[in-house]
């Protein structure tokens, strides 16, 4: 998901729209804003779909007066998969007796299913089906006199990973878990500042980069400027990897690395690792773009674009159903024949998942004439599922799970089929000595299954890892 807050900015909502829009590539199912205005309190809208087809209207817009806004981007991860309804759209909001909070989060909460059970239980009447929907009522739920520390405790009896901003009248308050594993970053523009997921999202709209929240960090913005302190117990961080190959917009700026130069680092390394005498190197659009350039730059071999995408489809995977995901990719993407024919091929993809993107496009490859087919991926084989706020299905769909690396090239029917090795990732994510193996610097358990926070509610459904 994407999260974003504006503060003391005149038609806040307008910003938070412009931001949430920039974000879209973290979530695409739905959207919600929520604004503050002295004159008319909380207003809030949530929609199904983009952002842009929403949220630019003027009759919506103006319903969502005030200076400060608070957004989000959904897509559904383990919680209720592609059923979304419009009671799961954040910002959620709460009216306690100190005035209302408006919460976005972004992450997935590790001991939701316990908690909610304790909440009810005790009295919590739940809106929703949404893990994130917890902090809410663990802020009703405290004794403090303000929203500040009422979030403080909530957020000390949750689990997993959050990046979370929280909008009251007069406060932006933004927090990173401990581990840091989703992002979150502090801009500022005029008097005024944002709090944004990515970015990408303070470029759009000229906001500059003051700097990013750190894990277990709190910043409370309001009238008497910015406070931060660490709430929690301090613990190594482990900020998500795989935000770097792929969840990140690759102009957006990630633990003060550029993502496009980290993917074409992965590109760079990858072809030290694994080359191939071949003729073309081309990317599967959009995600492998950046990764093939650094190889077609390491290798010598020449880039081309002989796959194109028709920049109207959203993200395949986002797509819920296996039906639609597997027409997904051909409406997605088309190969260009004229390029293609003839060549021996190397096609850089991110990653691969259930392996149903790799598979569509070897054979729209072969089936345009390329004599040889190549497949390099920019992560390790995704072997896990994550349970920290990105999608990916239970083991059993896993490709890399099931199958071992020949068994996988065998079954996509390719020439050759490498992924990066983890240190090659760590490297090209600037830890120059590779993966510490003791202390890793980055989450990465989709590929190596050392999950820096127990899935408790996964184990207590029969997870085993
Ligand atoms: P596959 O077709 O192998 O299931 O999915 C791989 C493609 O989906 C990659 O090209 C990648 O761009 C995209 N993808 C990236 N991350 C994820 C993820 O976390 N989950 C899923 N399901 N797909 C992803
Ligand atoms: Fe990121 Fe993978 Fe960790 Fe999930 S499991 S937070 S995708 S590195
Ligand atoms: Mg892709």
């Amino acid at each position: 998901c994407g999260i974003y807050g504006v503060i003391g900015v005149k038609d806040a909502a307008n910003f938070v729209a412009l931001g949430l829009h920039a974000l879209q590539h973290r979530g695409q199912e739905a959207g919600g804003i929520v604004a503050y205005d002295h004159e008319t309190g909380f207003n809030s809208a949530r929609r199904f779909g983009y952002v842009r087809d929403h949220f630019t209207k003027k009759s919506l817009m103006e319903t969502l007066p005030g200076d400060n806004a608070l957004g989000h981007v959904r897509y559904s991860t383990a919680g209720a998969k592609g059923n979304t309804a419009i009671r799961d759209v954040q910002p959620f909001f709460g009216e306690f007796s100190l005035g209302g909070c408006a919460i976005a989060h972004n992450g997935n909460l590790t001991n939701a299913d316990s908690l909610r059970k304790e909440l009810i239980n005790r009295g919590s009447i739940f809106q929703s089906s949404s893990d994130s929907e917890c902090i809410i009522h663990l802020m009703a739920r405290s004794i403090h006199k303000n929203h500040t520390n009422r979030i403080k405790d909530a957020l000390s009896r949750v689990e997993g990973a959050f990046a979370v901003i929280a909008m009251t009248r007069t406060k932006l308050i933004g927090v990173r878990d401990p581990r840091g594993v989703r992002p979150l970053v502090l801009g500022q523009i005029g008097d005024g500042y944002v709090l944004s997921s990515e970015t990408c999202a303070l470029d759009i709209i000229g906001a500059q980069l003051v700097r990013e929240i750190e894990p277990g960090e709190m910043i409370v913005i309001g009238p008497e400027g910015i406070e931060s302190s660490f709430p929690f117990e301090r613990v190594s961080p482990r900020p998500c990897i795989f935000e770097k190959v792929y969840f990140s917009r690759p102009d957006s700026i990630l633990g003060g690395q550029s993502v496009y130069e980290t993917r074409r680092q992965i590109g760079i390394e990858l072809a030290k690792e694994s080359p191939a005498d071949v003729d073309l190197i081309c990317p599967v659009p959009d995600s492998g773009t950046p990764a093939a350039i650094g190889f077609s730059h390491e290798s010598g071999i020449p880039y081309g674009m002989g796959i194109i995408r028709n920049s109207y489809m959203g993200r395949t995977f986002i797509e819920p159903s296996e039906q639609i995901r597997n027409m997904g990719v051909r409406l997605k993407l088309n190969v260009n024949r004229a390029l293609i024919e003839g060549k021996r091929v190397i096609l850089v993809d991110d990653s691969v998942v259930r392996g149903t993107t790799s598979l569509k496009i070897k054979e729209m490859i072969l089936d345009a004439g390329a004599k040889e087919v190549h497949f390099r991926i920019a992560s390790p084989p995704t072997m896990w599922p994550c349970f920290y706020g990105v999608d990916t299905p239970d083991r059993e769909q896993l490709l890399a799970a099931t199958m071992t690396e020949e068994q996988m090239r065998e079954h996509m029917g390719v020439a050759s089929l490498k992924f990066i090795s983890i240190n090659g990732l760590y490297r090209a994510c600037g830890v120059k000595s590779g993966r510490n193996a003791t202390s890793p610097e980055y989450c990465d358990a989709c590929f190596s299954g050392e999950y820096p926070v127990e899935p408790r509610d996964q184990i207590a459904k029969g997870f085993e890892m």
